[in-house]
């Protein structure tokens, strides 16, 4: 009698749709825009939505300006990437008078929104930025299993039929985590591209505006004893970055991205295919052994971190169907079915 029986046990009942996870209502909601201060569609919507100071029934909402000295400014940040200082280790960080901004406003926001790892952290953070990569919507968050991040996941990619919705998987543990969305129980990213940086653009504000009411709507849903079924979802798990190509010497890049792959994210990459064009006219390829799915390809921001674009694999994960825990309901709130992931690989036209 092995765990493995127990496991297989989990899935069988998951699968014939009789468990129901019981799990407890997410009533303290923070939505966060302007981590990175020139990514305007989150720094107009919080304001948007600090102007209008509503409420909603079963939950409470917080908005959050997260850097105002970099919005200020309309840059990405003043003295170090905010969305990279939420690790525990810098949280724990010493402040003194030559302490980096951003490390300060780390620990405010950590004290507003946290502790991070504690009971009194928010139920959700919502945190907003935008991409100059062709992505679509994509949350990004650091589990694979958190129920209630796949099934607002899922409400989205039903409910916004006109807009690519995806979501993308960083395997960091908690502790680790470095940016904003880790400090709560549940958190998640909305990322929204093409846009450039210091620019807004009314379509990519509408889908980001769109994916806020219907996380916020999802949730009053939740807490009010709705159940939601569950499913199979796509979960685009992060496996690596590529580099530009570099000059040894002067480390300044060689080569852009190659125009059949620019704008092409989630296009499946195969060995051999186009990945740049250097500045001498020579097409550079992929030499990986496995096709994966590109991301972030040529993100403004991540030239300074030496990041041409991510790859991820593709997996399919079963979700269980869930209801909120009150009083007369299972006691089995915050149990982690270990549940089967599979994967496959799509041709490239489902996705786009
Ligand atoms: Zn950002």
């Amino acid at each position: 009698m092995g765990a493995d029986q127990g496991e297989k046990s989990h899935y069988f009942h998951f699968s014939s749709k009789m468990e129901v996870i019981n799990l407890p209502a997410v009533s303290r909601v923070a939505v966060c825009g302007g981590t990175h201060g020139n990514e305007l569609s989150g720094v107009y919507l919080v304001r948007e939505q600090q102007k209008k100071k509503e409420g909603a029934e079963t939950f409470s909402l917080t908005t959050v300006m997260s850097n105002p000295r970099a919005v200020q400014q309309c840059r990405r940040y003043t003295e170090t990437d905010l969305n990279r200082c939420f690790t525990t280790a810098t949280l724990g960080t010493p402040i003194s008078d030559r302490t980096p901004y951003e490390i300060v406003r780390s620990q405010e926001l950590n004290t507003l929104l946290g502790p991070k790892g504690t009971d009194e952290a928010m139920d959700l953070i919502c945190d907003l930025h935008n991409t100059t990569a062709n992505m679509g919507l994509c949350l990004i968050s650091y589990s694979a299993c958190d129920w209630i991040c796949l099934h607002i996941f899922k409400h989205l990619q039903k409910e916004m039929p006109t807009v690519p919705v995806r979501y993308i998987h960083f395997d960091v543990p908690q502790s680790e985590a470095y940016s904003l969305e880790s400090v709560g129980k549940h958190g998640f990213s909305m990322e929204i591209g093409p846009q450039p940086h210091g620019v807004i653009r009314a379509d990519i504000f509408n889908a980001m505006k769109e994916g806020i009411r219907l996380t916020l709507d999802w949730i009053h849903h939740f807490n009010s004893g709705v159940q939601f079924d569950g499913g199979e979802v796509e979960v685009y798990a992060m496996v690596k970055n590529i580099d530009y190509p570099r000059d040894m010497e002067t480390h300044s890049i060689t080569a852009a991205i190659h125009p059949q792959l620019q704008d092409h994210d989630f296009c499946l990459l195969h060995p051999g295919d186009p990945l740049f064009l250097t500045f001498s006219g020579k097409t550079e390829t992929y030499k990986g052994v496995e096709p994966l799915y590109p991301f972030f390809v040529n993100e403004c921001a991540y030239y300074e971190k030496g990041i041409a674009l991510s790859l991820a694999r593709r997996k399919r994960v079963a979700i269980p169907s869930i209801q909120v825990k009150t009083d007369c309901g299972k006691e089995n709130g915050g149990e982690e079915l270990k549940l089967e992931e599979k994967e496959r690989t799509y041709d490239c036209s489902e996705d786009v």
